[in-house]
């Protein structure tokens, strides 16, 4: 039987159960963080619809149902450090903020980067950090992390991502050409990335290396 939602229940926590998304700690996360805090204010009427608004740059943030989806099969539990790959608006990273002990997020433009940073600093998110840089190259300076979290289309992983994760540590990221990716789960041995399993097919904008 398909839960019902509350009536006072948030649009986009209800969009998020639809999706099944079950892990109450996801479910939580989504319902802390005001979607309006990041979106450009002429997308302001649209933050309560699950689905991908323009954010600037040819960039879109993908619908919330989405982005829950991705986080809860990196099943976290509070303590991990976390590299998101392609900052955009930093509503993933503040999803992130409130699911693990500390995010490190890397964006190519430094538009979007610098109005992250705003944005996350008015949602009351400390414990993300945004860098301006290639994301495919990961960031090493605070590697190692315990999950890595690619938001935007790659046909490969990069090399780089493997190195930085913890033994055991596992990777996220739409794999696949411009026409449309598969959300896949990788988990890092040895410095070596194995796919652990397909979730979803997806559509995200490209990562672009410099
Ligand atoms: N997670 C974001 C949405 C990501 S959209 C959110 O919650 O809003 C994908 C982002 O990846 C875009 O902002 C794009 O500029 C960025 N990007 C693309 N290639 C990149 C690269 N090589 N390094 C870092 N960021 C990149």
């Amino acid at each position: 039987m398909r839960r019902r939602s509350s009536a006072s229940e948030p649009a986009l926590v209800a969009a998020a159960r639809r999706a099944g998304v079950t892990d109450p700690r996801v479910l939580a996360a989504v319902a802390a963080v005001p979607r309006a805090a990041f979106v450009p204010r002429s997308a302001r009427r649209l933050v309560d619809e699950d689905r991908p608004i323009p954010i600037g740059e040819q960039q879109t943030t993908s619908q919330p149902s989405l982005i829950a989806s991705m986080l809860a099969s990196l099943h976290l539990d509070g303590h991990e450090r976390v590299l998101e790959v392609g900052t955009g608006t930093g509503y993933e990273a503040a999803l992130l903020s409130h699911l693990v002990a500390e995010v490190h997020t890397v964006e190519r433009y430094a538009s979007l980067a610098e109005q992250a940073r705003q944005n996350l600093a008015g949602a009351g998110c400390t414990n993300v950090h945004v860098h301006v840089g290639d994301g495919t190259r990961g960031w090493p300076d605070a590697a190692p992390y315990d999950a890595i979290v690619v938001a935007a289309a790659t046909a490969e992983v990069p090399a780089a991502l493997a190195a930085q994760l913890i033994d055991g540590g596992r990777l996220l990221a739409p794999v696949g050409g411009s026409g449309g990716q598969e959300l896949i789960r990788y988990v890092a041995r040895d410095g070596h990335l194995y796919e652990d399993r397909r979730i979803v097919p997806v559509r995200f904008v490209p990562l672009v290396p410099e």
